[in-house]
This record gives C-alpha cells, sequence and structure tokens, in this order.
C-alpha cells in the first residue's frame, strides 16, 4: 500500500496535478501547489460540493468572509488559549513530534499485532475460523488487546485532563523511540498553538497581531445574522463557504492529507436548540450519501464517532475514507451547540439572537457543522482512481478513473495525422465545444501515445478525427475506461458528452 501511494504522488507530480511550493527552493514544508490538471479537478470538486449544498437547498446561502478577522475573534472561539497540540522533542535527532501521534502511533502497533495474529490463524484454519473465538481466546491476542486498551485509557485519561508530564510518562513507560534515531532522549511535553501570526498596520505602535484563521467557520458565525436578514433566512437554515484556512502543523506527512495551508468547504446549519441531535443524524445521513454519489464503493468509507468531545460539542464524527495508509478522516460533522454564537455575545458585547416572528421569541440557534477539505477529498479521488490496468497485449496502463463529472479534461480532440486537412477539421469541432466543457487538443505522436497521455489524467473521453471524418463528418469517439470505440456524428458529440460529464 505504501508503494502503492507513493506511484500515485510521483503521478500527481509528473501529469501536472500537485507540485511541491517553491520547488526550485528546495520546496516547503507541507505546502503544495496545484498544477494545470490539479487545479482543474480541485475546481470542479468545490462545484460539485457547492451545487449540492447551496444550490439544491432552498434554505442554504453561501458567503466568502475574509481570511483576516479581528483578533478578538480567535480569544472568543477558544483558539487562541486551546488550539494546541502537545509537542515533544528528541535531544538526539533534533527532530519535533507531536506527543499524542507518537502514542496513537504505539496503539496501531499493538493493533497491528492483533492483525497479524488473526491473518495467521486465518490462513491455517481456513473457512472453519471463527475470529470472535480466536480474538477472546487466543492468549497473544488477549495479550495486546490488553497493552492496548490500558494505553488507550491512560491516553485519554491524559489528553481529557490536559496532563503534558502524564503524556510524557506514556511515551517513557511505553518505550517509544525516535522514529529517526532510535533513541529515547525527550524532552518534556510543551502545548504549541497552530495558528500562524502577522501583524497589521504599517507603523510599530499602531501595530496589532493577527492571526491567518484556522478554519473557515468563525466567517460565517460572526455572519450569521447580517445573512439571516438581510436574506429573510427562517430557521432552520445553512450557511456555506469554501476557503483557505491555516495551521501550523507539527507533523506535516503523507503529502496533501495534512498541510499547512489548505482548503476547507464547511456548512453552518442554524437550527432551534433541542432539535439538534435530530438534524446532526440527518445531516450525517446526507454527508455520507454525498460521498457515495461518487460511486467509489460504500465498503470505502465508514463513520467513526467520537467519545471525546470538544468542549463546544455535544455530539462529532467523522466520515472517513479508506486511503492507502488506512481510514482516514475526510469530514468531520459537529454538532457545536450554541457555544461559538454565545462567545461571540460575551466578546462582542452585542445580540446576535434570532427573533422567530412565528412564535415571537427571541434565542441563540444551535449550530451543526459540516466541514471537509477539499484537499483530503482531491486525495481520496486520486487515490481511488489511480490504476495500473494489465492489458491483454500484455502491457499495463496507468489509467485516472475519475468521475467524469470531476475530470480536468472532458474531451481530447485528436488528429489521426499533422496533415491532409485533419488539424483543421480538429479543431473546427473544438471552436464549436469549448463554449460547453473542457476539451485539449492534441497533435503530437502516435494515437496510441496520446490515448495513454489521457488516460494518464483521467479525460473520459477521446476522439479521433480521421479522413473518413472529411467525408461524412463522423469520428471515433473512444471511452477511457472500457477503451472502446464507436463511430458518432460530430453533430451529435455535444449533448452525447455533456449527458455524461456533467455534475
Ligand atoms: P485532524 O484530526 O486530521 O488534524 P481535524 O479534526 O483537526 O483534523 P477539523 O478541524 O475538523 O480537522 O477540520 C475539518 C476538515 O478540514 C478535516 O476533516 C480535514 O478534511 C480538513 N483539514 C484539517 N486540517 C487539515 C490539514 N492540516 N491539511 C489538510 N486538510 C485539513
Amino acid at each position: 500500500a505504501e508503494d502503492v501511494f507513493k506511484k500515485i504522488v510521483s503521478h500527481c507530480k509528473e501529469y501536472g496535478f500537485v507540485f511541491p511550493s517553491s520547488e526550485i527552493y528546495d520546496g516547503l514544508g507541507a505546502v503544495y501547489d496545484y498544477a494545470q490538471n490539479g487545479v482543474e479537478l480541485k475546481n470542479n470538486i468545490k462545484q460539485y460540493w457547492w451545487q449540492s449544498m447551496v444550490l439544491l437547498h432552498e434554505n442554504i446561502v453561501g458567503i466568502d468572509s475574509a481570511i483576516f478577522m479581528h483578533p478578538t475573534i480567535w480569544k472568543a472561539s477558544g483558539h487562541v488559549d486551546a488550539f494546541n497540540d502537545p509537542l515533544i522533542d528528541n535531544r538526539d535527532s533534533k527532530k519535533r513530534y507531536r506527543a499524542d501521534v507518537l502514542i496513537e502511533e504505539q496503539i496501531g502497533k499493538y493493533e497491528e499485532k492483533i492483525a497479524k495474529e488473526i491473518t495467521k490463524a486465518r490462513k491455517r484454519f481456513g473457512e472453519a475460523f471463527d475470529e470472535a473465538q480466536f480474538r477472546a481466546t487466543n492468549p497473544r491476542v488477549l495479550d495486546n488487546q490488553k497493552k492496548r486498551d490500558d494505553l488507550h485509557q491512560r491516553f485519554s485519561d491524559a489528553m481529557n485532563a490536559n496532563d503534558l508530564e502524564g503524556l510524557k510518562q506514556i511515551i517513557l513507560d511505553e518505550g517509544i523511540v525516535c522514529p529517526i534515531s532510535g533513541t529515547r532522549n525527550w524532552t518534556d511535553v510543551r502545548q504549541f498553538n497552530l495558528m500562524f501570526k502577522t501583524e497589521v498596520g504599517s507603523t510599530a505602535e499602531g501595530a496589532s497581531t493577527i492571526y491567518l484563521r484556522p478554519e473557515t467557520a468563525q466567517g460565517i458565525f460572526v455572519n450569521y445574522l447580517n445573512v439571516q436578514k438581510t436574506g429573510r433566512m427562517k430557521i432552520p437554515f445553512g450557511i456555506a463557504q469554501i476557503g483557505k484556512a491555516f495551521r501550523n502543523e507539527i507533523v506535516a506527512r503523507q503529502f496533501i492529507f495534512r498541510m499547512r495551508e489548505f482548503e476547507q468547504m464547511e456548512m453552518q446549519f442554524f437550527v432551534k436548540p433541542g432539535t439538534e441531535i435530530e438534524w446532526f443524524n440527518k445531516w450525517k445521513e446526507m454527508r455520507m450519501k454525498w460521498h457515495q454519489a461518487l460511486g467509489f464503493g460504500a465498503e470505502n468509507y465508514r463513520f467513526h464517532d467520537h467519545e471525546k468531545l470538544a468542549h463546544y460539542a455535544n455530539a462529532a464524527c467523522d466520515i472517513e475514507f479508506k486511503m492507502p495508509f488506512g481510514f482516514k478522516e475526510v469530514e468531520g460533522i459537529h454538532s457545536r451547540t450554541d457555544f461559538d454564537l454565545k462567545q461571540h455575545e460575551t466578546y462582542s458585547g452585542r445580540s446576535i439572537k434570532y427573533f422567530d416572528p412565528e412564535t415571537n421569541e427571541s434565542y441563540t440557534p444551535y449550530d451543526i457543522e459540516t466541514s471537509i477539505g477539499v484537499d483530503r477529498m482531491f486525495l481520496s479521488v486520486m487515490c481511488h482512481s489511480y490504476m495500473e490496468e494489465q492489458l491483454e497485449n500484455g502491457e499495463t496502463r496507468t489509467v485516472l478513473k475519475l468521475p467524469a463529472a470531476l475530470a480536468p479534461t472532458k474531451l481530447a480532440i485528436l488528429p489521426l495525422v499533422r496533415k491532409d486537412g485533419l488539424p483543421e477539421k480538429a479543431r473546427e469541432i473544438l471552436d464549436d465545444l469549448k463554449f460547453h466543457f473542457n476539451c485539449k487538443y492534441e497533435e503530437k505522436d502516435t494515437i496510441g501515445k496520446r490515448y495513454r497521455r489521457q488516460d494518464a489524467v483521467g479525460t473520459p473521453y477521446c476522439i479521433t478525427v480521421d479522413h473518413d471524418t472529411l467525408k461524412d463528418d463522423t469520428v471515433t469517439l473512444r471511452n477511457r475506461d472500457t477503451m472502446e470505440q464507436q463511430r458518432v456524428k460530430i453533430s451529435e458529440l455535444r449533448e452525447l458528452i455533456e449527458d455524461k460529464v456533467s455534475i
């Protein structure tokens, strides 16, 4: 699986999807640029989300708030005091780690040991293997399960109590070594705030510290009453936003999975107090359906309900997707209560209560948040679509089986040869179709090579313009996934393709 992931990362670079930022200066940690094909795919993902949220729901509207906000907002939201990761350094390698991640990986090691025993036993016993029975009786499995559960308990207790000394003690007791140097030379654990700071103002005296937003949500909360009033929205209603967020992540790994600058698609749904759990459950289901509508297979998704809730939440769950490196969070759904709005009332000194015209009451709404990372969604789409296929003639082809609606290019227009008027005819078709969907014209290399290149960037359809085209206005239409070819009339192309690629 690690190998597949490496291949996907290099494919992203080789075919113009994602480049490391500032590459000619050896890059900048955990920052990436989207290239010519990546930006199209990313825009399509955003459009797919925006349409389902904003265009299909009468009671959801969008906004685009500024990245810079009044610094007190981050005090009110709790980010200044509590948006921290517990950090630990290894004195020997001088590398920095997240204490919680080191411990979670240790928990994972016990799970791996259990899984190995189970795989071994399944091979030995075949059909007759009873996993539940084996788990309950095998001494090695029982031992590892106990170690895992004890560690998990100690870890949750330390995290809940914000006990930094306790986290360090776990690392020492478990004998966790530095992944690089293999030494146990750990420093104390300390809190590290993830927000980036900068200064606004031109003179030193007038300057004040402001933050790059670590989530887009707060831009929605502080605007919610403006939107409600000017949009004449009635509760329940939602506000959606897509935008950049910034976190000074300590552990920056796994390519675009965890970045320091990333993009979120968030929707805050305001409801009447007391109805929030019902709405939380509805949104959980709706969001899962949205993911599954891409056709990647229900078995690749799962809910992960949170046992440990953030201070502002009364229910929370993640939607996880099966990446090559395991099931990982792509989206979070949180019932955030009235915490944020109440905090902003307290800190701003303004009332931002909702007035219900039907019951003549005023109240602070409760909020359900759905928050998904564009980049993680991008990664899940890439991971699922990347395939190496063995062909009948013995060759392998690398193909990105992207959902057609998300593909950067919908149609490649290829003249068979670069003469006899074929390029001109192909360009005529391009000039007609380019207003309707993303088309690419390509004339270099053999037709076989051009097909392969389009397969590798996920173009669902190619047409070849040949000598017969000049006679009868038909072209060969090739399907990326089946590689089947059929002859179609130029006049029918638009409808045929539009039907398959529209979001
Ligand atoms: P994690 O536990 O992986 O750090 P989180 O629980 O802190 O994520 P949220 O604060 O709930 O994440 O943010 C909502 C979504 O934003 C996440 O589900 C994820 O898709 C995305 N996201 C969060 N942090 C990053 C990051 N550093 N890089 C890319 N996407 C991110």
